[in-house]
């Protein structure tokens, strides 16, 4: 049986990693399907302190990774789906039905991009011109136009990165002003290559005769016109979902799916050495730093409740 499981390598997996590492405590961390989490899609991470430069969000999390290893923490690949807290050995068992036994969780599974779920997106997935991820498809997108979907500081980053590539950039969003932070939402609003389509929803993502993505379209919630928008590459950027599934019935979570903590702490939950960090357990701030500073109290408790529980 392991001392500590930690599930999830994004800021705050990875943090948590580096607490418990330095703790002695050996731990085992289960990487799923995104290794580093969602900074590995992000272009120059700014506001990550330290980094007076910016740091690419790719460079970040591998140092990150470095760091834990440095110390001794273990990696394997696991996607958990079921997990039975219901005696001191906390059993997490994956896709394939491994099991993996431990006395201390930390449950670090970020969040994942939301999609429209509009007729066009499914079926243009990926190679064929709609994606959630312009770092990792925006070059495939040169000289011609690009439609970004939302008006929060993802969307504002995505359109801006874009703009590196694309002929234009077209930010369609459902209200008329951004929810980005003021910094990103004056970039957005300033750069002459992102035409701004307010108050507009997509209704459906139409093929050309190849099956790529040819156009959207969208819909003025003001005065009910459609129009279509002609574009080649199509960037959903409406936030996220907190992976949280297999833990419904187990730990405590919001009507979004998010973990919520026992009251007084961030990280604690009702299951005695059981703690949560990151993006699946923060609705309001989810910042790569909040994330972090999430792992690391999560370590910190987690190694306090082994010290003085673990072995009676
Ligand atoms: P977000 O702030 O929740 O914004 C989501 C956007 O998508 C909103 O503008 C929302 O519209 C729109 N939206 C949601 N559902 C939609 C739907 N079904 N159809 C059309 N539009 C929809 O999400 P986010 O931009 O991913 O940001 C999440 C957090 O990460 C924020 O705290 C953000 O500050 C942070 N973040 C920071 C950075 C950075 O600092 N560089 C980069 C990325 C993200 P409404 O405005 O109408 O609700």
């Amino acid at each position: 049986m392991e001392k500590i499981i930690i599930l999830g390598t994004g800021c705050a997996g990875l943090t948590a990693a580096i607490y418990a590492a330095r703790a002695n405590l050996n731990p085992l961390v289960l990487e799923g399907s995104q290794p580093g989490g969602q900074l590995t899609t992000t272009s120059d991470v700014e506001n990550f302190p330290g980094w007076p430069e910016g740091i690419n969000g790719f460079e970040l999390m591998d140092k990150l990774r470095q760091q834990a290893a440095r110390f001794g923490a273990r990696f394997e690949y696991a996607r958990i789906d079921k997990v039975d807290f219901s005696s001191p050995t906390r059993k997490l068992i994956d896709e394939s039905g491994r099991e993996f036994e431990a006395q201390s969780v930390i449950v670090a599974t970020g969040a994942s991009p939301k999609v429209l779920s509009i007729p066009g997106e499914k079926e243009m997935w990926g190679g064929k011109g709609v994606s959630t991820c312009a770092t990792c498809d925006g070059a495939f997108y040169r000289d011609v136009p690009v439609v970004v979907v939302g008006g929060g500081d993802s969307a504002a980053e995505e359109a801006l990165f874009l703009t590196r590539f694309a002929s234009e950039v077209i930010l369609i969003h459902r209200r008329d002003e951004l929810r980005a932070s003021r910094i990103m939402a004056e970039r957005v609003m300033k750069h002459p290559k992102i035409r701004k389509v307010w108050d507009s929803v997509c209704e459906e993502i139409l093929p050309d005769e190849q099956g790529n993505t040819r156009a959207v379209v969208v819909k003025n919630v003001k005065t009910d016109e459609q129009s279509e928008i002609p574009c080649v590459g199509f960037f959903i950027a409406i936030g996220h979902t907190p992976n949280t599934a297999p833990f419904e019935g187990t730990l405590n979570l919001n009507d979004k799916g998010y973990f919520v903590p026992e009251s007084g702490s961030q990280v604690r939950t009702h299951v005695p050495g059981v703690y949560v960090a990151g993006d699946c357990a923060d609705e309001h701030y989810r910042q790569a730093i909040t994330a972090a500073g999430m792992g690391c109290q999560a370590a910190i408790e987690a190694e306090r409740w082994l010290a003085e529980f673990a072995d009676e």
